[in-house]
């Protein structure tokens, strides 16, 4: 009852609100339009479909038709308002296309197609894609770069970047009178974050981290999270990673710290884009590296235990020399250590874990890899999904809006998009 009441009084309103009738309009060509009649527009709202009058003009030269109301209110006759685009898009960056349309009943009340939540759902990725598009080219320009400078009220103080990678399976679906695509390939979705910290209000800590703070820790938390991410190249991506970079002034930022987990491309990323900024690998996986080596160099618990412990007081206090004198003290028939040397030789200056501690920094970079699991392992890796590439990344783009906190800014810019005829 309550959306039958809501459809006719929509319904009524939208017939109402028509303003006074012209005779004439002027025409976007420069011609005039002449009040035609009214005439009737079918539109699908967050109360299903609904019918309503409004005046019509035509008549000009140019042969377009135009009906005020629609464009006051941003109407497309036979579409559905951005209102229920909005719904139907949000529903598909959360579940699978096909529960999208359960769920999607079960509050609208209405039926909703599997395509009509893909392609919605796509098209918020598509129009964030252009958006970053447009900052990727803005961010090549000086004058925008100096705009920025002059209407910055406050820089960030402390700005922390990571980026990672995860797998998403590329699975096309079969189009008709095709032959069928491969059977699947895996590709990698790159992501990149940018945040703040802050330390925890002592009531809302939690018994680990009252733990934590008990060994001297500081206990913060991440805030302000942003995220970006594609399917593309390191070197295309890093085009997006400096967009991005300029929207949430990086490049001003008093300090600019990146945590990752070490993989090469993104510590070449950095240091071609922001050259100045402070690199620490990722404490757990520097962590990671010493405890999967003592597991390849030692056959029982204890021998394992009696290793790790000192060496992984020299990691958390940056003695890198230490801890790479502990490897090569197993590299006698084993050939993970010589590997282990060489990652820790080569990161030593991004693991001095004591000077960033005192400093305050996080060394952890749990938010990226929370990233990876929210928009790939809970959305893209869905049991029965299947995507192309441009379907995955304009999935994945949209959802980061989401996480990112910007979703009604990007509906906004739906809503205002020149109408499709
Ligand atoms: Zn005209």
């Amino acid at each position: 009852m309550m959306r039958a009441i809501g459809a006719e009084a929509l319904s009524q309103i939208l017939s109402t609100s028509g303003g006074t009738l012209q005779a004439e309009l002027p025409c976007e060509c420069g011609g005039t339009l002449h009040y035609q009649r009214q005439r009737t527009a079918t539109i699908t709202s967050v109360f299903g479909r609904i019918s309503y009058e409004r005046a019509y003009y035509a008549g000009c030269q140019c042969e377009c038709g135009q009906a005020p109301l629609d464009r006051k209110y941003g109407l497309v006759p036979g579409a559905m308002t951005s209102g229920l685009a909005a719904l139907l898009s949000l529903a598909g960056i959360e579940f699978g296309f096909e529960e999208s349309c359960k769920w999607l009943k079960a509050y609208l009340l209405f039926e909703v197609s599997e395509n009509t939540v893909r392609s919605e759902t796509e098209g918020m990725g598509a129009l964030q894609a252009q958006c970053e598009k447009v900052l990727c080219e803005q961010s090549q320009e000086e004058e925008y770069l100096q705009a920025r400078l002059r209407e910055t009220g406050t820089r960030p103080k402390r700005l922390y970047g990571s980026m990672d990678a995860a797998k998403v399976r590329i699975e096309p679906r079969p189009k008709a009178g095709k032959k069928p695509p491969k059977e699947e390939d895996w590709r990698d979705l790159k992501i990149g974050c940018w945040y703040e910290a802050e330390p925890v209000p002592v009531a809302q800590r939690s018994r680990r981290q009252r733990d934590k703070q008990t060994r001297g820790q500081e206990v913060m938390r991440t805030k302000n999270m942003r995220y970006f991410c594609d399917i593309l190249e390191a070197e295309a991506f890093g085009e997006l990673l400096w967009a991005s970079g300029c929207a949430n002034l990086a490049d001003l930022a008093a300090e600019l710290i990146f945590i990752c987990d070490g993989a090469v491309w993104i510590w070449r990323l950095i240091e071609h884009y922001f050259p100045h900024a402070i690199q620490i690998v990722d404490w757990y996986h520097a962590a990671d590296h010493l405890k999967c080596l003592a597991l390849a160099a030692f056959s029982t618990e204890s021998q394992r235990a009696e290793w790790l412990e000192p060496v992984m007081e020299d990691l958390w206090q940056g003695s890198i020399p230490e801890v790479i004198h502990a490897c090569e003290c197993l590299t006698h028939g084993c050939e993970e250590a010589k590997k282990e040397i060489t990652y820790f030789t080569h990161n030593e200056h991004r693991m001095q874990y004591k000077k960033f501690r005192l400093a305050g920094y996080l060394i952890g970079s749990g938010t990226v890899e929370s990233a990876c699991k929210q928009i790939v392992t809970q959305r893209l890796k869905k049991p029965g999904a299947q995507w192309n590439v441009e379907g995955a990344v304009q999935t994945a783009k949209a959802r980061a809006v989401w996480l990112s906190g910007d979703w009604e800014s990007l509906c906004l810019r739906r809503a205002a998009l020149p109408l499709a005829i």
